[in-house]
């Protein structure tokens, strides 16, 4: 017999790594900004993979897309080339303004091609002694989960035990233009920050604050790399969270949504004078440009084109932002947003975001906390105004004092 989603759960503690502790919901199916469990309970996906799936699940153009091209070619390598690599390329510059793409699979194995390559800029080009290149990254920073990404957390949970540490980074409080000019020097070959911390619990910096990163490299001489990973391709409003302070970095890192919910892609997009710096042999990635991701990746940067997603994530912002607001006080003690995208606070009296969470899905809502009592919401760019409202009305009802 099929089994139950007690069943599945009970069955995966023995065989998994426990690396997670998932809301106790097990996905069987889902289109648009719904989800469907085992036993056919639906739900509303306010959570959207991580903005993974900004698109919604399935999105049919998405799948499509996906569809054609496992009909024709998956994988080659990038031993040879494939005839959907350079239109992906071609697309993807084009929409976040920069020359040049290298794609890869994961967003830590994009933030890590971008750590490489910012060192490989200063040393080749900026002429750092060998060795000797730093990067300035922020505290309460997230890029992923790699040994040299971890050496540079902040978070002790995600570094302890998993020592010894790359060298060469040096950490400064986010949204502080001075920390951040007081630790570059000569040897700075980038500052990594991103534009707004997800994990952090949606934590947007001060206006001012991208424009001065900005200005700042640009004097110094050290590149700007902005992780847009989570906060990229429609999520706040803009096809790029930095478009906010009309910033253009040198290097932005993407990944999540690219793929589409489907198969991960990411990618670093920059300058010429940056990425040229990296020859054959000196970086790869057996999957990273495989036609497979670059059909799905190019049926995303169409997708994002029209701009419909951008205004759909501002003007929804709003309904958002607006119903939030007006739980500040009523089970809500401050909340953060910028277009679909809010870590809202809840009073720790009411229960810890976890118990929270667990109470918004008995209501058919799935979100998830961040830190202690902080709940990320970001649902997918293709949620409707009545679908938002209900999700808050269940939030209003789940941290109701009764
Ligand atoms: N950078 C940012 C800003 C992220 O939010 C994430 C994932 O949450 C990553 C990097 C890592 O991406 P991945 O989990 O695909 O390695």
């Amino acid at each position: 017999h099929p089994r139950t989603s007690d069943e599945l759960i009970r069955a995966e503690e023995p065989v998994l790594a426990h690396n997670y502790h998932p809301l106790p919901v097990v996905v069987a199916r889902a289109e648009g900004a719904w989800v469907e469990d085992v036993e056919g309970r639906r739900y509303l996906d306010m959570l959207a993979g991580y903005s993974a799936l900004n698109f919604g699940h399935r999105h049919p153009a998405l799948v499509e897309a996906a569809h054609r091209q496992l009909d024709r070619l998956t994988l080659t390598s990038r031993a040879f080339h494939n005839d959907r690599l350079a239109g992906f390329a071609e697309r993807l510059a084009g929409l976040t303004g920069q020359d040049m793409v290298l794609p890869m699979n994961t967003g830590a194995e994009a933030v890590e091609s971008g750590i490489k390559l910012a060192r490989k800029w200063a040393y080749d080009v900026k002429g750092v002694p060998a060795d000797r290149a730093t990067i300035v990254v922020a505290a309460d920073n997230f890029h992923g989960r790699t040994t040299t990404i971890v050496s540079f957390s902040t978070d002790e949970t995600a570094r302890s035990g998993f020592g010894p540490f790359t060298p060469g980074f040096r950490i400064v409080p986010y949204n502080d233009l001075a920390a951040l000019e007081a630790a570059v020097d000569e040897t700075t070959a980038a500052v990594l920050i991103e534009p707004i911390q997800g994990e952090a619990g949606v934590n947007i910096p001060d206006d001012g604050y991208l424009a001065g990163v900005r200005e700042l490299t640009r004097r110094a001489g050290c590149l700007f790399v902005a992780d847009e990973i989570q906060s990229g391709l429609g999520r706040t409003g803009h096809t790029l969270a930095v478009q906010h302070e009309d910033v253009v970095p040198d290097v932005v890192l993407l990944g999540k949504a690219l793929g589409g919910g489907i198969v991960p892609v990411s990618a670093v997009v920059g300058r010429r004078e940056v990425l040229g710096v990296l020859h054959p042999g000196e970086h790869g990635s057996t999957f990273g440009g495989n036609p497979l991701a670059a059909a799905v990746g190019t049926a995303v940067v169409e997708l994002l084109e029209t701009g419909v997603f951008q205004r759909r994530a501002a003007e929804l912002g709003e309904v958002l932002r607006d119903g939030l607001a007006a739980l500040v006080g009523r089970g809500v003690v401050g909340f953060r947003s910028r277009g679909l995208w809010a870590g809202v606070d809840v009073d720790p009296a009411l229960g810890t975001g976890r118990a929270v969470s667990e109470r918004l899905m008995r209501e058919g809502i799935l979100a998830k906390d961040t830190h202690g009592s902080t709940i990320r919401l970001a649902p997918p760019l293709t949620i409707t105004a009545d679908e938002l409202t209900s999700a808050l009305a269940s939030l209003e009802k789940v941290l109701a004092v009764d």
